[in-house]
């Protein structure tokens, strides 16, 4: 098995660049902000929950988006690698990330890091929702409040990765395809 994590503030481009390396890698996709999206749509119990966080731009409660990745792992167990995208996005949704696959007798290979400066993510976040539908893209509070969330929350988690030395960071500023090479020469370093 490989798997990733594609990691990085919100608007660095990981959800672009996940379509892209799982279509050429076969690796299954999770991404936690689709998963949730897709149970708000369902107007399920857990989406309902989730929209209350969403909406404020802060992250939803662990126990809420570990279940859902539990679940998605124990559903695909046909899956060469799984693309981890959003998740994990604090220190304790890494550490039920490595009990989980270990559970299955997996780990992670290699979290790729994607650095983008904070004016460029706002101009991207805001310019995404002009046609996203996504209600969290077109405040600039919510938008911003995001960005806190990420540094107060989320950065800790690289440095969780980086103890096991498993951080790449990569340029997430160029071409959509530039960076795409960026990430496939890490990710074909690791898999030859
Ligand atoms: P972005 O990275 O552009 O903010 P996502 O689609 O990854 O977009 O996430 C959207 C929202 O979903 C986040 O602001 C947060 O509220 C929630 N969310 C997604 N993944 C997680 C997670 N792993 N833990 C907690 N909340 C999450």
């Amino acid at each position: 098995m490989f798997n990733l994590i594609l990691f990085g503030p919100p608007g660095s481009g990981k959800g672009t660049q996940s379509e892209k390396i799982v279509e050429k890698y076969a690796l299954h996709h999770l991404s936690t902000g689709d998963l949730l999206r897709s149970e708000i749509a369902d107007q399920s119990t857990l989406g309902l929950e989730a929209k209350k966080y969403m909406d404020k731009g802060q992250l939803v409660p662990d126990e809420v988006v570990i279940g859902m990745i539990r679940s998605a792992i124990d559903h695909h167990q046909e899956a060469k690698g799984f693309l981890f995208d959003g998740f994990p996005r604090t220190p304790a949704q890494a550490e039920a990330l490595d009990t989980l696959l270990e559970q299955n007798n997996a780990s992670i290979n290699v979290m790729l890091a994607l650095e983008v400066s904070e004016e460029e993510l706002v101009t991207r976040l805001l310019k995404r929702g002009e046609t996203s539908g996504r209600s969290d893209d077109t405040n600039e509070k919510v938008i911003r409040a995001r960005i806190v969330e990420y540094e107060n929350k989320t950065a800790a988690v690289a440095d969780y990765y980086a103890a096991f030395n498993k951080v790449v960071k990569v340029n997430g500023v160029g071409s959509i395809d530039d960076i795409f090479q960026s990430l496939c020469r890490e990710i074909d370093k690791r898999t030859a």
